[in-house]
């Protein structure tokens, strides 16, 4: 029998949710707020006198399943595909270091002093750790970082970067963050990764050294052409149409209210959430306990506002991205779209995206172009990747629940609003937002595509367990 599902959210997860149930011969209606496809993984193209396409940040999409890779060069379309080159760095006492950190260019690039004090600290701390001399807790990402990599490299590498980035004292975060994130198990670990590269297969994603991408229009050509699908099939997927009620008798949702100004309601026999779990919750329409209303509140997200520089040059830097950890900088990352397919700028000119992360409604939030323009400007002229008056024009882009934030506390709050969410006979919820996981797209795609077999066959697919794993989140 065919069903209707009504999806919430029209980025990776719920797009491809979406195109699962289709091809089964279900019928969907997707609901999303922003007037373009995509979420995290949307672009934008200008396509004018001159032709520029530009991602949400850098979009690199890695994954060790070669049919997932298969199946995104299909939805693309694989005369839209170019192979790029992975590299990323970090720009620290104006040289380039690799990242992941490889030991030998640490040794050539570190000031000498700062390097002899980096290994003493190193040998310390293992000498503490090997001889239990000293109790760590691993609690949180300070602790955890320094147990590993000694005080001095926890500083430099890690310290200051995750403190810009996140906006509060790595001691606040939890370690869950640090476990996930970086692919090294210590420094033992970089020098032996330098010396010996690990066996094919079992590459980790941080030492790919190529991957697809769009050749013209963007990451959010992979979003572009599951929707394209799903209407093809004779399903809607509702642009500008964020949903603002869940409406619901007793734990079972009867229908999703939606729209701007000319509210509607659809109703579906099953319904998939891949929005922020604390908005989905908010929306339930009789509202959620007290309880999980003070919980809702207690969890928080990191936003991100993006600067697009224009640049009259024909390249910054052959890096997909780099890090700007140094505290005087606001900018943490840049990343060139030229360096994910040479078709995204004019050939004698490039676009540099400037990230910077902040709270919703913060000074940062509220800067006006110009304002946010000459931080930008300043920063990148600062440690040399860019020379004044090579700013053509800038184009700014926001994104309100970027990062969760994982801090000490968060998993106490985010239980009871899991444990009552997944109290709903009927909805499910799934991706990065629905599950408040900091997944890549391989895993948004994964969990989405499990997600609709499973609504589709009723089959067992796991959705749940993707990206549970101690894996690398980029
Ligand atoms: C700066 C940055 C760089 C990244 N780089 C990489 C990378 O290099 N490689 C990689 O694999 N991954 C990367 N990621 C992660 C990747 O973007 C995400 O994992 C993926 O796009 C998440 O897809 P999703 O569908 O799960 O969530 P989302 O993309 O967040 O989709 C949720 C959707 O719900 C919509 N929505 C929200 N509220 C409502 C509402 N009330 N009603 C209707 N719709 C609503 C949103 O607009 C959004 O479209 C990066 C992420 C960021 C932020």
């Amino acid at each position: 029998m065919q069903k209707h599902v009504v999806i919430l959210g029209g980025g990776l997860a719920g797009l491809s949710c979406g195109y699962e149930l289709v091809q089964r011969g279900h019928r969907v209606t997707i609901l999303e707020r922003e007037p373009h496809v995509g979420g995290m993984a949307s672009s934008f193209v200008e396509d004018g006198a001159e032709y520029w396409c530009y991602d949400f940040g850098p979009h690199r999409f890695h994954s060790k399943d070669e049919s997932l890779i298969d199946h995104v060069r299909e939805i693309i379309g694989e005369e839209n595909i170019v192979h790029a080159k992975r590299l990323s760095r970090i720009v620290l006492f104006n040289k380039f270091f690799d990242y992941p950190l490889n030991a030998s260019n640490v040794v050539r690039n570190m000031p000498k002093t700062l390097l002899i004090k980096a290994f003493l600290d190193y040998f310390w701390v293992r000498l503490l750790d090997v001889f239990k001399l000293r109790h760590f807790t691993d609690r949180d990402f300070e602790s955890w970082t320094t147990r590993r990599f000694g005080a001095t490299l926890y500083r430099i590498f890690f310290g200051q970067y995750t403190e810009k980035a996140w906006g509060m004292p790595p001691s606040q975060i939890s370690a869950d963050w640090a476990s996930q994130r970086i692919t090294l198990l210590n420094l033992r670990d970089a020098v032996m990764k330098t010396l010996f590269r690990p066996k094919k297969g079992n590459v980790p994603r941080t030492l790919v050294t190529d991957f697809i991408y769009p050749k013209y229009g963007g990451i959010g050509e992979l979003a572009r052409g599951y929707a394209r699908r799903i209407e093809a099939a004779g399903s809607r997927v509702l642009t500008d149409a964020p949903a603002i009620r869940v409406l619901r008798d007793g734990m079972n949702v009867t229908g999703i209210e939606y729209g701007r100004h000319d509210r509607q309601v659809v109703e579906g026999d099953e319904y998939v959430s891949t929005i922020p779990v604390t908005a989905l919750a908010k929306a339930l329409s009789p509202k959620v306990p007290q309880e999980v209303e003070r919980a809702i509140d207690s969890l928080r997200y990191i936003s991100i506002v993006f600067v697009y520089l224009k640049l009259n040059r024909g390249n910054v830097s052959p890096d997909n991205w780099v890090y700007l950890p140094e505290k005087h900088l606001t900018v943490h990352r840049i990343s060139e779209f030229k360096n994910f397919s040479p078709y995204c700028s004019p050939k004698d000119k490039t676009m540099v995206c400037c990230e910077i992360t902040c709270r919703r409604g913060d000074e940062i939030w509220r800067a006006s172009p110009e304002q946010l323009k000459s931080i930008a400007e300043r920063d990148l002229i600062s440690v040399g990747l860019i020379q004044a008056g090579e700013v053509l024009d800038v184009v700014v882009k926001k994104i309100p629940y970027a990062y969760p934030v994982y801090d000490l506390e968060y998993k106490k709050h985010l239980t009871p609003i899991m444990d009552y969410v997944n109290g709903l006979g009927n909805l499910k919820t799934t991706g990065r937002q629905g599950n408040f996981r900091y997944n890549n797209m391989d895993q948004s795609v994964e969990m989405g595509r499990k997600m609709g077999i499973e609504r589709a066959t009723g089959a067992r697919t796991d959705h749940e367990r993707v990206a549970t794993g101690k894996e690398y989140f980029g």
